[in-house]
């Protein structure tokens, strides 16, 4: 059994890790999608509602599993009895930061590695932090994240220009 894991924020989960899930799935026999618990003031859902939002854009793919983790991925990569961190790379700004992660996490955890998936192009420019920014401004995110995360971002606050 080949179980990989997809860790991340997710905060929320956008189209762009939707990809990387989808194409994960079809690659490893099961595919972990693990919200990172931490310590962030700044995060707009709760743990939670990051994994309830991944499970139900994800509930189309019988081989993904939304689980959480709290302290060191490699802890919970060997609790899962899973080797591979998957990993998606957008822009070069991203290979610095994934680069050292992966280094630090097989000095932890030889028998770790990571994979990572190109995102597509139509994903290039997405990330959570940019939707949420978008969102606060009042912008259309609808294009950006599955429907179930539209509906709870649009039930949170308002937009700003609409307040
Ligand atoms: P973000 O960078 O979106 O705030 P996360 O920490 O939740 O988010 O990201 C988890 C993983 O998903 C990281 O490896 C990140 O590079 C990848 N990822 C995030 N957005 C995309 C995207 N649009 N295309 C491909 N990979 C992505």
């Amino acid at each position: 059994m080949n179980r990989a894991v997809y860790p991340g924020s997710f905060d929320p989960f956008t189209n762009g890790h939707l990809d990387i899930t989808e194409r994960g799935a079809r690659l490893f026999d099961e595919l972990i999608v693990a919200v990172l618990v931490n310590s962030e003031k700044n995060a707009m859902f709760s743990v939670d509602e990051r994994k309830m939002m991944a499970r139900e854009a994800a509930v189309h793919l019988p081989n993904v599993k939304v689980m959480s983790f709290d302290g060191l991925l490699v802890n919970f990569m060997r609790r899962e009895k899973s080797r591979v961190i998957l990993r998606g790379l957008r822009a070069l700004s991203d290979f610095e930061y994934e680069f050292q992660l992966a280094q630090m996490n097989r000095q932890l955890a030889p028998e770790t590695e990571t994979f990572f998936m190109v995102t597509d192009a139509k994903y290039s420019y997405l990330s959570s932090r940019s939707v949420k920014e978008v969102f606060s401004f009042g912008g259309a995110i609808q294009e950006f994240v599955p429907p179930g995360v539209f509906r709870r971002m649009r039930e949170r606050v308002p937009p700003r220009d609409l307040s």
